[in-house]
């Protein structure tokens, strides 16, 4: 079975690493939020891309859910030492590391695209990642302070300020000119199901919909979505900001509308969020928090199960995945993917 997934970072990640034990044969694709990235110390940095990668191949400090595991900072704070801003971004040794390699290979002219599976060979993540376009888009948050009504990047509001600001606008600076990476239309055109992990609908799921023909090709498709707000608040993080910024309220069901049937076909929510609905979803309530691997692999499987089965009102349903209740007749996977770490 051939999936597409789109991810931003930490929901991404650990929803996708349920998936994986889910669906160990499957031809997973995964199309990563490149809005969040920057530029620091002269470095190109792809937070959520890294982050997917990093979980998905072993190397994520699991406590903080981003950046490496046996991480130091004696950069950081050299760095800190001549006084050299931001200090507000935490890179670690080995995280620079990444960046220096991200940044040279793009310096010699490589594209995000080819970086990113240059940087996945070390990784072996098991998926294919790619992000949402080769082109720079930047998500930029209008705020007011006491300097006045101003943009600033993405990461200066979340990490700087907690999102203690309120954001007036939030933008995806760059869009109108980016054009999809190689592989992401293909990707959706070849697939059998699209799952939209319970990442963060505006500045992660939203970013990728917003780049030329994604969303468009998204339609033809059999798409299933898990709620990233439970019980009418994020999970972790503070994505109620962002829904915020848009005029979309904190719940399951605020999040499902802003989507819309044009987009999705099926919709998890958490139980306490039962009596969801929207015409022309499908909706199905289940437990939603990601605890460790299994919890996540629980969920993922409850999409996939979900898509087969709204897939097969289609003309053309997809054969079933190697983990799925139709392929063994017991819901439980065939073969579990060795993670190097127990716990999410
Ligand atoms: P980020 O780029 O690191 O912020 O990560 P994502 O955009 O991929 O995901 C962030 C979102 O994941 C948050 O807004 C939460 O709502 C959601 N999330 C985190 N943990 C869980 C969980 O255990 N269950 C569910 N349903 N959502 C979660
Ligand atoms: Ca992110």
């Amino acid at each position: 079975m051939r999936i597409v997934s789109l991810a931003g970072g930490i929901g991404g990640a650990r929803f996708l690493r349920g998936l994986l034990t889910a669906a160990p044969d499957s031809e997973i694709t995964v199309i990563g939020n490149t809005g969040d990235d920057i530029n620091l110390y002269g470095l190109r940095v792809c937070p959520d891309l890294d982050t997917v990668m990093y979980t998905l191949g072993g190397g994520i400090d699991e406590e903080q859910g981003w950046g490496r595991r046996f991480e130091s900072h004696v950069v950081k704070e050299e760095l800190a030492a001549y006084g050299v801003e931001p200090q507000w971004f935490g890179l670690g040794d080995r995280d620079f590391a990444t960046h220096i390699v991200r940044t040279q290979m793009l310096d010699a002219g490589y594209p995000l695209s080819a970086v990113t599976e240059a940087l996945c060979a070390r990784w072996q993540p098991g998926v294919r990642l790619i992000p949402m376009s080769d082109d720079r888009t930047e998500t930029h948050v209008v705020i007011s302070d006491e300097r006045g009504r101003r943009a600033i990047h993405f990461q200066e509001w979340w990490v700087r300020l907690r999102a203690s600001v309120p954001a007036e606008q939030i933008i995806l600076v760059g869009a109108d000119d980016a054009s999809p990476a190689p592989g992401v239309l293909e990707s959706i055109a070849a697939a059998d199901a699209v799952i939209l992990p319970p990442s963060n609908p505006v500045v992660s799921i939203g970013t990728i919909l917003q780049i030329k023909g994604v969303r468009e090709a998204l339609g033809g498709k059999t798409v299933v979505g898990v709620s990233p707000i439970v019980g009418g608040a994020p999970v972790r993080g503070m994505a109620d900001a962002c829904l915020t910024a848009i005029g979309v309220e904190t719940t399951a069901q605020a999040v499902l509308e802003l989507y819309g049937s044009s987009l999705v076909d099926g919709w998890l929510v958490a139980e306490e969020d039962a009596g969801v609905a929207l015409d022309g979803v499908d909706v199905e309530a289940r437990p939603l928090i990601m605890h460790d691997i299994e919890s996540a692999a629980a969920i993922a499987r409850a999409a996939l199960d979900m898509a087969v089965r709204l897939a097969g009102r289609r003309a053309d349903p997809p054969a079933p995945y190697a983990g799925s209740p139709a392929a063994n007749g017991s819901g439980v996977p065939t073969r579990t993917r060795e993670t190097p770490e127990e716990g999410v």
